[in-house]
Order: C-alpha cells, then structure tokens, then sequence
C-alpha cells in the first residue's frame, strides 16, 4: 500500500511490521463493492444492509460505493440496480444474461471474477447467505485473495486497510483479519447483524453494463428444475420485530410450548439457545446465535437463556432485551434492558394471559397460533 501513515496502538504496531508493501499491481484498487444478491426477482435484504455497512466505509476513504447485480436480463436485474441508488450506492455494475437465469457457481464466479479483474475494487462484501457464502468462497480462490467470513464489525483503520472483525475460538474471542497485501480485501456479513439503512428515494447513477463472456455450453451444471425448500418460508426470525426464545432453564420440552403460545400471542416469532436444537426440542432454524440466526427485533424475550457470548452475539442488536431468569448472576442480566429473577415457566403462562388480556380485539384478529405439530392457524377474534 503507499501511504502506511502509523501504527497507533501496540497490536496495530505488531500488524504494521508485519505488513508488506502493496504490490504495483495492487495500487490500482478503489472504491467499495456490495454484491446485490437476488434470486427470483428477489433481493436479500441482507444486500441493502451490507450497502449500509459499504457506504460508511467509502465514505471513510472518500471513495465510490458501487453495487455488483448479476442476474438474467429482464426487469428484476434493472430494478436491483435502481434500487441500489436509494440504500446509496453512487454506481452500479450490471452483468445481465440469461445463462445466469438460476444460480450456478461457475457463472456467477465468472462474472463476479471478471469484473473484478476490469474494474478493481478494494473491498468487496457479501451476504453470508447460502449464496453467498459459496460465491464468495470461490471467488476469493480464483482471485487468490483473503476473504473474513461472517464477520461482525467492518471499519477501515488509519492506514485505510479493512479491519474485518469475526469471532474465534467458538465465539469467545473477537478477531480482527487484515488481507494486507491482496486486493479486493472481501468479508462477508450474516443477515441482521448490520443496521437497515433508510431507503432514500435518489436520482439513479451511473450504470455499467458488463458482458459475460460465457454460453450455456460452457457449463457444466444444469439446473433441471427449481422446488423450492418446503421449510423456507416457515420460520422469519430473522427479520421479526418480536420474538420469545427459551433456553435450557425451561427443563423440558413440554415447558418450551410456553414459549410458543406466549409468541403467539404476541404475533411474534419464536427462539431458542443452541441446547434445545440439540436436544431436538426446537429445529435448527429456531437456534438464535454465533452459529444460528441474527436476530435485530424490537423486543426480545428471553427465558430460562444464560447469555452465553455465543447466544449473546445473536441479540445484541434487539432495542429492548427482555430477561427472564432464576439466577440473579446469570450472564443474560450483563446485557439486558430488563431482567425478571424468576421461574420462567410460571412467568410465561402468566404474561401471555396478561398481554392476552390487554391487546385490543384487532390486533388479537391479526394474531396467528402456530400449532406446533401442523400449519399455522387463525386465532378467532372475539
Ligand atoms: C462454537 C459454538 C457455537 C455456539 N453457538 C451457539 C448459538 O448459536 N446459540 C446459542 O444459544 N448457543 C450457542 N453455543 C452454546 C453456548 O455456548 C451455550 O452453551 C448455550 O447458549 C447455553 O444455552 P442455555 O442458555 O439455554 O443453557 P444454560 O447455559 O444451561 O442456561 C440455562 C439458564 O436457565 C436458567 N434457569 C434454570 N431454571 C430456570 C427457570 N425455571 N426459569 C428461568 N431460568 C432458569 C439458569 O440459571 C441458566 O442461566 C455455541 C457454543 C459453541 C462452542
């Protein structure tokens, strides 16, 4: 890199004389990527957060911020790009083609590498979807770059370098990870884990039309047809402005149905620590955490969940944390708005009966009981 300004602290100092300098065919990379994923004519949210996340880091460089849709031709792909004005983005790079119709890693690796390639960007962000967790995986090889996965913090230090910072050793520590002599420098970030910016109607900029240089013939994969997973639109925790989650302390699976009907009273969506995913109470798409879901809700509810840092790094982002908990000790009270030192399985029956008691007639209308063992159902108004 040529402008290594300083080595403030004692482990920035340790990292600076590690540092190489950048070579000569490095220092033509600028400004910061998102890649927009969508699938489907849909956009991840997970993309307008990371512009988010993206614009505060260009604008710490005073650099561009530019989204990366690449996608089939069509209306789905335009709008992706328009929308990208308005969560900030001042350009966009758009590879449209029909052999990008489904997500196929070949393609999309092709297409994200070759624009890499022509348009060099220094950091590059992705969505730590499914998606993206296998595009970045292997673009990073191809481009033979250093690629931070699931990271929780994103900042540029004094010497301009991304500081991309995870947990480690099974969530007790935080890291910070520097790719400091390869470019781009890519990360990519979990779901819920950066802030929703606000969506600001723009005028659009600039945007750049890359052809892929690729026909179907190429690809060796196929895709047949496309059924989409049963299970996928069940469980929106993530994006649940509510939610009620049990831990351990309930003792039973029995007592963990609590947590269900109080969530269903509340119109909220239901949680839980890893144990009870274990123990196979609650399936994995429940499991709140380091190695669950990111959750960013307005009110969190906690019973019988000690706040391990690995639970602990999934809810931090809630507004209001709500828990309940026999140990006044119990880790959960460090980072609670509000804790209750009690039996939570007396708690929980009680508080449904009262919220139950409380919510007008509409939004009891509006309200849906989940049965556990079947589909979602209509609670009755009165
Ligand atoms: C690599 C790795 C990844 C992990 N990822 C995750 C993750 O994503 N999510 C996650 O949750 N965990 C995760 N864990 C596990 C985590 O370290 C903890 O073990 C787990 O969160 C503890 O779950 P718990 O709070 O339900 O149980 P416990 O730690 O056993 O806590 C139970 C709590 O209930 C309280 N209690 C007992 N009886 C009652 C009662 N009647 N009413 C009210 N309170 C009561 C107790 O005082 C206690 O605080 C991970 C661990 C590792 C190593």
């Amino acid at each position: 890199m040529t402008n290594v300004i300083k080595a403030p602290a004692s482990s920035a100092a340790g990292r600076a004389a590690a540092k190489k300098e950048l070579p000569e065919h490095f220092r033509a990379y600028k400004h910061v990527w998102v890649f927009v994923e969508q699938e489907r004519g849909e956009v991840h949210p997970v993309s307008w957060e990371l512009m988010g996340a993206g614009r505060r880091l260009a604008d710490k460089l005073k650099v561009d911020l530019a989204a990366v849709v690449i996608g089939p031709e069509g209306e789905a792909a335009r709008n992706a790009a328009l929308q990208s004005f308005s969560y900030g983005a001042n350009l966009v790079y758009l590879v449209a083609d029909q052999v990008l119709a489904d997500y196929r890693n070949e393609a999309y690796t092709k297409a994200l590498t070759d624009l890499v390639n022509s348009y060099k960007p220094e950091i590059l962000l992705l969505g730590a979807t499914t998606l993206g967790r296998d595009l970045a995986g292997s673009v990073a090889t191809t481009l033979l770059t250093g690629l931070t996965a699931d990271c929780t913090e994103l900042d540029v230090d004094s010497d301009g370098s991304l500081a991309a910072t995870r947990p480690t050793f099974g969530g007790s520590l935080l890291c910070t990870i520097y790719t400091l002599n390869y470019r781009p420098q890519m990360a990519t970030v979990r779901p819920r884990v950066m802030p929703m910016p606000e969506c600001i109607a723009r005028d659009p900029g600039r945007i750049i039309l890359h052809s892929l240089d690729l026909i179907e013939a190429d690809i060796v994969s196929k895709v047949l047809s496309f059924v989409p997973d049963r299970d996928s639109s069940i469980s929106s925790l993530a994006y649940a402005d509510v939610v009620v989650a049990g831990g351990l302390g309930l003792g039973s699976v029995e007592n963990f149905e609590l947590v269900r009907q109080l969530a269903a009273v509340l119109g909220a969506e239901h949680g839980c620590s890893r144990p009870l995913v274990q123990k196979g109470w609650v399936t994995s798409d429940r499991q709140i955490g380091q190695t669950g879901k990111t959750i960013r809700p307005k009110l969190y509810i906690a019973a019988g969940i000690s706040g391990a840092i690995q639970h602990r790094v999934g809810v931090e982002g809630a507004d209001l944390i709500i828990a309940i908990n026999t140990d006044k000790n119990a880790p959960i009270f460090d980072f609670a708005h509000i804790g209750v030192v009690t039996d939570a399985v007396r708690l929980l029956p009680a508080l449904a009966a009262a919220f139950q008691a409380r919510l007008s007639p509409r939004l009891r209308d509006r309200v849906v009981s989940h049965d556990f063992r079947g589909a979602p159902q209509r609670r009755r108004g009165p």
